[in-house]
């Protein structure tokens, strides 16, 4: 059985209800937004698993517009609301987002209190920079190895 959320405030709701009974919602208009909206609202969704899969989602799909939520998830997943599985999925879908914007938000997060996460987004800063000079065109170095050429 399928359990249905208000997306403004997360309070469960019965199936068929078009406007939240909690908060006012009008849940046709949420069913307009574009896929990429609902998924940066999923950022925030109750169930875990959920909000991890909102990230990788929007990283698969390359979208520009979670940047701004993604810098809002790093700030506020500290302290208390620290979510491991949450930030690495969003460290990682910004390093795929086709954006300069991705290094500095990237850069930012190899500050973060929690050692981990400041880690991996310094190994995801090393990789960008990494692919990024071998996009260059006047390539100095030859022998690059056909190891650096898959994408996982
Ligand atoms: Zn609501």
């Amino acid at each position: 059985m399928l359990t249905y959320y208000c997306p403004h405030c997360w309070h469960t709701l019965d199936a068929g209800v078009t406007v939240c009974p909690v908060c006012g919602y009008d849940l046709t208009e949420f069913e307009r937004l574009p896929y990429s909206q609902k998924l940066i609202h999923a950022l925030h969704h109750p169930i875990p698993e959920r909000r991890v899969i909102a990230a990788q989602v929007l990283g698969d799909l390359g979208a520009r517009e979670a940047l701004p939520a993604f810098e809002a998830l790093l700030d506020e997943l500290q302290g208390e609301a620290y979510d491991y599985y949450l930030l690495r999925a969003v460290l990682e879908a910004i390093a795929r987002i086709p954006d300069p914007r991705r290094v500095t938000l990237l850069r930012r997060a190899t500050h973060h209190p929690a050692d981990l996460i400041a880690r991996l987004a310094h190994d995801l800063l090393a990789r960008i920079e990494a692919s990024e000079r071998l996009d260059t065109p006047h390539q100095a170095l030859g022998g690059i190895t056909g190891e650096e050429n898959q994408h996982t």
